[in-house]
């Protein structure tokens, strides 16, 4: 027998990657009982009435919250806190307040003092993506087996905490609680410098003379291949995590210059020891990744398996016919 909802009325204000992938998984799995979506431009919230990803696509944030039990904010991070001024006087008593943002700490500076009293701020992180954005791109299965990071606030309602935290592991994610600060360091050296390292080395070849710049289009080996693809996410998205991160990378981009230093003196100075065993801890750390099952040995890291191109055509369901 199917479960029940763990929501009536879920409202996403926001349908790019994010928003649309938990629309269609929300569906797919009968998590909510009905979707009311919204975008900010008239042009993406005719493409989801299309994807007929959503009951109800609606002009405004606050329409969008109306009546709903659980509403996620599925916008960039800097944008966080304007959504959540604008939807305030909507948000019903007793409703869950969510967003999916990628820096933990400043959304909840920026949205909590939107929050009624007599709602629950519960802010999320599903640790999930590609670097395709829009409501094209998303899919029902961004979620599986991927972790969703809780970061509630000390007085937070665990009863509400609980809800949203079954609504997660219904679209496939293993849940974690942390707080926000703890989830901002921890994030900045597995995800965030990651991107920061990927645009600065596509960004320098790029700025490489043009002769050059043409070879190293054309020889490009696996590993600036997979730079440049971290390299081609979301501009406004990451530009947001950056400027709403900024302590934790600050301190980690500290940390990686001095290690960084480390391995030049080692290559300056002939030190091959040092390189031999720099390189083994840290292939040790990749088999590890793939031992929890976050990753797999497939040369392409599986990202081609099937059903995960972002652009595959959608499950008969959620087909715009
Ligand atoms: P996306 O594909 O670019 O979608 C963003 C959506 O937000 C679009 O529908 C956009 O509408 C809408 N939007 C922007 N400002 C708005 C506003 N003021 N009011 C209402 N809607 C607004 O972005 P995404 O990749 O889904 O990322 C969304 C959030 O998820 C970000 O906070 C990001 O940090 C987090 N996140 C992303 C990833 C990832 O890999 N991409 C992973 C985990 C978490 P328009 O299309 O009309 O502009």
């Amino acid at each position: 027998m199917p479960e029940a909802p763990i929501f009536e009325r879920l409202a996403l204000i926001g349908v790019g990657l994010i928003g649309s992938s938990i629309a269609r998984a929300a569906r797919a799995d009968g998590a909510v009982r009905t979707i009311a979506a919204t975008a900010r431009s008239a042009a993406t919230r005719a493409r989801v009435r299309e994807l007929g990803i959503a009951d109800e696509v609606v002009d405004s944030n606050a329409e969008a919250a109306k009546g709903a039990d659980c509403i996620i904010v599925c916008v960039p991070v800097g944008a966080c806190g304007a959504v959540a001024a604008e939807i305030g006087a909507a948000i019903k008593p007793g409703a869950i307040v969510s967003d999916v943002g990628s820096v933990k700490g400043a959304v909840i500076r920026d949205m909590a003092p939107h929050v009624p009293k007599h709602a629950h701020l519960v802010p999320a992180h599903p640790v999930a993506g590609t670097e395709h954005s829009g409501p094209d791109a998303g899919f029902a299965e961004l979620f599986e087996n991927r972790w969703c990071i809780l970061t509630p606030p000390k007085d937070a309602d665990p009863k509400a905490v609980a809800k949203l935290a079954a609504f997660w592991q219904r679209l496939g994610a293993n849940v974690e609680t942390m707080d926000a600060a703890h989830h901002d360091l921890v994030l900045a050296i597995t995800s965030h410098l990651p991107h920061l390292i990927a645009y600065n080395i596509v960004g320098t070849a790029a700025d490489l003379e043009t002769g050059t710049r043409s070879e190293v289009i054309k020889f490009s080996a696996g590993g600036f291949r997979d730079f440049t693809r971290i390299a081609a996410s979301d501009p406004t998205m990451w530009r947001d995590v950056f400027l709403n991160n900024k302590e934790a990378v600050l301190e980690m981009l500290g940390r990686f210059n001095e290690d960084l230093a480390a391995l030049t003196r080692a290559i300056r100075t002939g030190d091959g020891q040092t390189l031999f065993d720099r390189f083994t801890r840290t292939r040790a750390i990749r088999r590890s990744i793939i031992e929890v099952g976050q990753e797999t040995a497939e040369p392409d890291f599986g990202r081609r398996r099937g059903g995960h191109e972002p652009h595959a055509p959608l499950p008969r369901p959620y087909a715009s016919d």
